[in-house]
């Protein structure tokens, strides 16, 4: 530069003057007395004064005592200690409102070496409003935030935040916080992440707490980075959720309860149904035994009476045999029923004793009907009550014939299929399984429901007890009683006993 430009640019102080005064922020100077000596057109406006009423006063002049007081102190501090201060202060605009002014003073020596005060003020005012607002919404809200740079250092946190760490403000610290949810420092909060840990906040409460973090985000032109990190109180809904599976449960509970009191009626139904039925059986059994005895022996002597007479009744003595035989058998059944017999057991390979009684019982089934056979139990040894085992076997195969063959021995299957009865053995893990399926005409549901009642039949001549004492029997012996029926396809029943090799069955009934 020449000097003779250095001349053409030099400036006046008018001249710069001139220059603050375009400018938009306040400034003004004051001497060592901290007497005004220039006050920019903002800083005039900002007063409500003009510089010439302005220039030349001090605060004194222009403000309150007390607001005077203070803002000369300052300046004597700045101008002492050779140190610019900023400081927040309210300054009462010409309109009336109060405004957040950031002021900052520092000091400056002219070539003469006289000192003057340079002030600047900035209006914060809708800064400060904002802050505030931002402060009031970061407290009110139910979520833990917290802001975190870089360098570890917490630069905003709620008072909810501290609560959950149990930690004053002034011992709050990003390790702390790590340590405390069990996260390295290069995981949390730099890694944009969410993960729940449990803590117990600063009332001693155990809480399970949901955090947040954002991760490192670039949020103003400052270097470092910021991380914004949020934490919700989640306890409620695991305690929600341990609620939920505990009424669940209870549901389950109650249901399967619900379930077994409608056995428990079931069976007492059945086990009143029993008694009443062992007092009646007992009579009636004792009443008709005598009679049909002398039935009996009278056909018998009338039969051979009238042997050579010209009359011939062979069809009627036939009929009364038979009807007594019949009446026998139901006594004798309902005898066996009511009186629930002892079980007398035996060690016995269960296929060998199986196909011996099935010989016998399918001589005398009408001859329309097919039984098939198929025994898988191989050597299989168990302790069983024969007799007792071979009723339930007697009454299952009674009860497919008469489903399928009429009184008179002819089929009574709708189309013209041919009768027939599988009988089948097999392991199931410690159990023996019998099955007895017929391709008869099958059972509505509303007779499988019923078909274990003592004394439920839909036979004109039948007992209603053949299922019950089946039932019985294969109680007694530990097992169970399996009946599935498909109307129009059949029937069938399975019968599971557990295998024991030596007498440890119940031999009461
Ligand atoms: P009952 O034979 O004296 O009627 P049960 O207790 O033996 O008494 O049988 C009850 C009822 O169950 C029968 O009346 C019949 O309706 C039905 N039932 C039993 N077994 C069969 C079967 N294999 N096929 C169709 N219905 C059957
Ligand atoms: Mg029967």
């Amino acid at each position: 530069m020449t000097d003779k430009t250095h001349a053409q640019t030099q400036l006046t102080v008018e001249m710069l003057y001139e220059v603050l005064d375009q400018l938009p922020t306040p400034i003004y100077i004051k001497d060592s007395n901290l007497c005004f000596v220039f006050s920019n057109r903002a800083h005039c406006d900002m007063v409500g004064k003009t510089a010439a009423e302005f220039v030349g006063l001090s605060d004194q002049d222009i403000h309150p005592a007390q607001l005077a007081k203070e803002f000369m102190a300052k300046d004597h501090a700045v101008l002492d200690n050779d140190r610019p201060l900023v400081v927040d202060e309210e300054v009462r605009y010409p309109d009336g409102h109060l405004h957040q002014i950031l002021t900052r003073k520092a000091k400056y020596v002219a070539p003469d070496g006289r000192s003057f005060l340079i002030g600047t003020n900035s209006d914060v005012t809708l800064l400060k409003k904002r802050e505030a607002q931002n402060r009031a919404i970061t407290e009110s809200i139910p979520v833990g935030v917290m802001q975190v740079d870089e360098n570890g250092r917490i630069s905003s946190c709620n008072q909810l935040l501290y609560s959950y760490m149990n930690r004053e403000p002034s011992n709050i610290s990003i390790e702390y916080i790590c340590a405390t949810v069990g996260k390295s420092e290069t995981e949390f909060p730099g890694l944009n992440s969410r993960f729940e840990c449990e803590i117990v906040d600063s009332g001693g409460n155990k809480r399970r707490l949901l955090f947040i973090s954002s991760g490192w985000l670039k949020l103003s032109s400052s270097a470092t980075r910021s991380a914004i990190v949020s934490v919700v109180d989640v306890s409620e809904n695991v305690e929600l959720k341990r609620i939920n599976d505990e009424i669940v449960r209870l549901n389950n509970d109650l249901a399967e309860n619900v379930r077994l009191l409608h056995d428990a009626q079931d069976a007492l139904v059945r086990k009143g149904r029993l008694e009443q039925m062992g007092q009646l059986t007992a009579t009636i059994a004792h009443e008709l035994r005598n009679p049909l005895g002398a039935i009996r022996t009278s056909a018998f002597v009338m039969e051979r009476r009238l042997r050579d007479s010209p009359v011939d009744l062979d069809a009627q003595f036939l009929r009364i045999k038979n009807g007594v035989t019949r009446c026998d058998n139901i006594i004798a059944q309902l005898l066996d029923f009511a009186r629930g017999k002892q079980l007398d057991c035996k060690l016995m390979n269960f296929d060998e004793w199986l196909s011996r009684i099935l010989e016998e019982e399918v001589a005398r089934m009408p001859a329309s009907v097919n039984v098939q056979c198929l025994l898988g139990l191989g050597d299989t040894r168990m302790c069983f009550d024969p007799g007792r085992l071979q009723r339930a076997i007697i009454n299952l195969l009674a009860n497919a014939s008469e489903a399928m063959v009429g009184a008179d021995g002819n089929e009574k299957l709708p189309d013209s299929r041919q009768a027939q009865i599988s009988i089948s053995t097999f392991l199931d893990g410690a159990s023996v399984g019998i099955s007895v399926i017929d391709n008869g005409p099958g059972m509505s549901p509303e007779v499988v429901e019923r078909i274990r009642e003592p004394l439920f039949t839909t036979k004109s001549f039948g007992t209603g007890l053949g299922v019950p004492v089946i039932e019985q029997i294969v109680t007694q012996h530990g097992g169970t009683l399996e009946i599935a029926s498909e109307p129009g396809v059949g029937s069938s029943f399975t019968l599971r006993l557990p295998i024991y090799e030596e007498q440890a069955l119940s031999q009461t009934a």
